[in-house]
């Protein structure tokens, strides 16, 4: 038997934050996951509110959005948590990224700000890296921009600059910049005969790592773009070394660089996922990697029902136990949900879910429809503190954050980052002060314990 204070199911941006905030209030904490989360497909921008919920328009203010949601759209994971909670959340990942390592920025304003998307598209984000130059609404930053360069480096595929450079080319609010694409090759023994799968993000990365390809490729750079340029470079930088080598990069060729995120594996968001997981391990979690959780056995608890542990894959019949369980398992994409021919479900504990009508009226008819795919906000039923319930009893220890939840649609809006961060830490602190309520004479607690159940 195995014994922590919490196990965080899922190791995603959501995960992470939960347990990193219980690590720092001293609980002993394990997190479980078997595979990669949804960072390794992300830009690495943390959206909070791209575009408004209530009626589909494009956000500029997001927090005064989020007061707009809760009068409006009071099951939406923002409305349980309220805009002061939700910027609270933001503030202390933005710091605590900075501090193991990686800036993150957002406008003084509080507003969204563009980045460019891998096809050229704007896109409104609202927390990015320093090597992802943002655009204001206002396009103000683009008059000190004389030229636009996209960088193609020769044979990789995951980016294909002269898509990007049309869409940029076609938009006015970019006319009269010139925008062109420039070719660098990597000069790397073998390189040309590998198969294309091995040329993905991470063998660039790998490569560049060396110091002779690395001043190679600053030296092309140097000869296809000068310091007036914004320079789109795919991002190739920082498998396991964060932004030490953008860093040099920007150093030793004096280039301003818009980094954009390839085809998956994406190494803006990979460069997230590694701060949280080191900055998890060098506090002391206990990181159950590669594991997957099978099941669990309750317990009834008065009216409602409490989760007394769990079994993974690889411990077998071993159970973990713990007060509390966080399950931050993502969507369908990471398996946190299954679609079946008829239902939706949560596959480790068989949890009440949040889903719409029959399967035919689960997705719209077209792919790239302007409203949202109804079944991208189905998920894990919760109530106000994102606690789950089974067959309709709360389940008081089992709480969940993340895009398992539902009642939004982290795509169409782009909130995914807001609200995987924002749920994430808002039900760390819930339990944080549930679990110091235990700490406490019993004659103050049990009123307090009472209001938080
Ligand atoms: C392609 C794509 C691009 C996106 N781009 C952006 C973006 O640019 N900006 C933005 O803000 N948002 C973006 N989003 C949305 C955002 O990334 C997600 O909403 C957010 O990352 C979800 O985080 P999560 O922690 O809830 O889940 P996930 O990141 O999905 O993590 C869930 C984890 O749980 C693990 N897991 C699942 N089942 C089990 C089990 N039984 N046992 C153990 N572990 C398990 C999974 O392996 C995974 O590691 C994007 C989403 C997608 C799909």
């Amino acid at each position: 038997m195995i014994n922590y204070d919490v196990v965080v199911i899922g190791g995603g941006v959501a995960g992470y934050t939960s347990a990193l905030r219980f690590l720092e209030q001293g609980l002993k904490t394990a997190v479980v996951s078997h595979g990669q989360s949804a960072l390794h497909f992300s830009s690495g921008s943390i959206d909070v509110l791209s575009n408004s919920p209530v009626d589909g328009k494009a956000v500029r203010a997001p927090f005064d959005e989020i007061d707009r949601l809760t009068q409006q759209m009071p099951e939406h994971p923002y409305s349980k948590i309220g805009r002061a909670s939700v910027l609270e959340s933001l503030q202390w990942f933005k710091q605590f990224v900075g501090n193991h390592g990686l800036p993150l920025n957002h406008n003084q304003s509080l507003e969204n700000h563009y980045r460019i998307a891998s096809l050229g598209s704007l896109k409104a984000t609202w927390l990015s890296q320093p090597y992802v130059f943002p655009l204001d609404f206002d396009y103000a930053a683009l008059s000190s921009i004389k030229r636009i360069v996209l960088v193609s480096v020769e044979g990789f595929r995951d980016f294909q600059p002269e898509i990007a450079r049309a869409k940029l080319a076609s938009m006015p609010e970019l006319e009269g910049i010139e925008v062109r694409v420039v070719k660098v090759g990597l000069d790397a023994a073998g390189l040309e005969t590998r198969n294309c799968h091995e040329f993905r993000s991470i063998d660039v990365s790998r490569l560049l790592r060396q110091p002779q390809h690395f001043s190679q490729f600053c030296s092309q750079l140097r000869n296809v773009a000068t310091p007036n340029d914004l320079v789109i470079l795919p991002s190739l930088l920082g498998n396991g070394d964060g932004l030490t080598l953008m860093d040099k990069l920007a150093q030793e060729t004096h280039l301003r660089f818009h980094e954009v995120p390839t085809m998956p594996p994406s190494l803006l968001g990979i460069r997230v996922e590694d701060t949280l997981r080191r900055a998890f391990i060098e506090a002391g979690g206990t990181l159950h990697v590669g594991d997957e959780v099978t099941s669990g056995v309750f317990r009834p608890s008065g009216e409602q029902l409490s989760l007394a542990c769990i079994y993974t894959k690889k411990l077998k019949t071993v159970p973990i136990n713990a007060e509390y369980f966080v399950l931050a398992t993502g969507s369908f994409f990471s398996r946190g949900l299954v679609a079946g021919l008829y239902k939706v479900t949560e596959p480790i504990f068989d949890l009440d879910i949040a889903t719409q009508g029959s399967r035919d009226q689960w997705y719209s008819e077209r792919f790239f429809s302007q409203s949202s795919h109804p079944f991208l906000s189905f998920g894990v039923e919760t109530n106000q503190h994102f606690q789950s319930t089974k067959a309709g009893r709360t389940l008081e220890n089992l709480y969940c954050a993340g895009s398992i939840l539902p009642h939004y649609d982290p795509i169409a809006h782009g909130c995914g980052g807001g609200v995987a961060i924002s749920t994430g830490y808002k039900v760390a602190e819930h339990v944080i002060a549930k679990s110091s309520l235990n700490t406490i004479p019993d004659a103050i607690s049990e009123q307090k314990k009472g209001e938080m159940a």
